[in-house]
């Protein structure tokens, strides 16, 4: 899962990356409300924890321009303000949830399983689901209705694949893989992706799914996984 941090404290903004990065969350940082919301606008995060108090402009009016866009990503709103007046401007224009400054760890923490499974629509189940295939986001592991095998995936190729069948029968490009899995400043080279497709290829076929990553010449990927 990656979380986009919008927040202008360099401090905490930092503090909340490592500590995302450390629970194994894919984590980038941005420093006001228009860099923000270009980020969100990639399309790339599944989960975006957004600051009030922001320059350019702050986190209410990029919650309204996302979700005018149609950007239905969950958001967390974070802010040293407590006012009721903040929280129910935030509920209403479509957070997910809100947390008052300071916080502790274990509670964002908390609030981020709560808020991602609510997107997941279901409380029990932490497999994402594809066609046949599976992923379970605790263990890493796939496997698959059609197969009695499972096998563990490595941290990227465990990123790649959640992205895939978060985005089923729809063409990745290799550039939005590569900033999706490796990040902005990574000097990934797009040949990695072709390297872990093929990882992925040799574990799907393991576990004997029917779902298939296919190459979509000169520009990406895409996992078909009809039912
Ligand atoms: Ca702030």
């Amino acid at each position: 899962m990656k979380i986009l941090i919008v927040e202008d404290e360099e401090g905490l903004r930092e503090a909340l990356i490592r500590t995302l990065t450390g629970e194994g969350y894919l984590a980038d940082g941005a420093a006001d409300g228009d860099e923000g919301y270009q980020l969100i606008c990639t399309g790339l995060y599944d989960l975006v924890l957004l600051d009030i108090m922001l320059p350019v402009y702050d986190g209410l009016e990029v919650l309204r321009r996302i979700r005018k866009q149609g950007f239905r990503v969950p958001v967390i709103m974070l802010t040293a303000r407590s006012t009721l007046e903040d929280k129910v401007g935030g509920m209403d224009l479509g957070a997910d949830d809100y947390l008052t400054k300071p916080f502790a760890m274990p509670e964002l923490l908390a609030r981020i399983r709560m808020v991602s499974r609510r997107g997941a629509g279901s409380a029990a189940d932490s497999r994402l689901k594809a066609g046949d295939l599976y992923l379970d986001t605790q263990t890493y592991t796939l496997s698959s209705a059609s197969g009695s095998r499972s096998v563990r995936l490595g941290a990227k190729e465990y990123q790649l694949m959640e992205y895939l069948m978060r985005n089923p029968d729809r063409v990745l490009s290799r550039e939005q893989i590569t900033q999706r899995v490796w990040g902005y400043d990574a000097d990934a080279e797009y040949n990695n992706v072709d390297v872990y497709v093929s990882f992925l290829r040799k574990k799907m076929k393991f576990v004997q799914t029917g779902a298939r990553i296919t190459a979509v010449r000169g520009v990406g990927y895409e996992l078909e996984a009809e039912e």
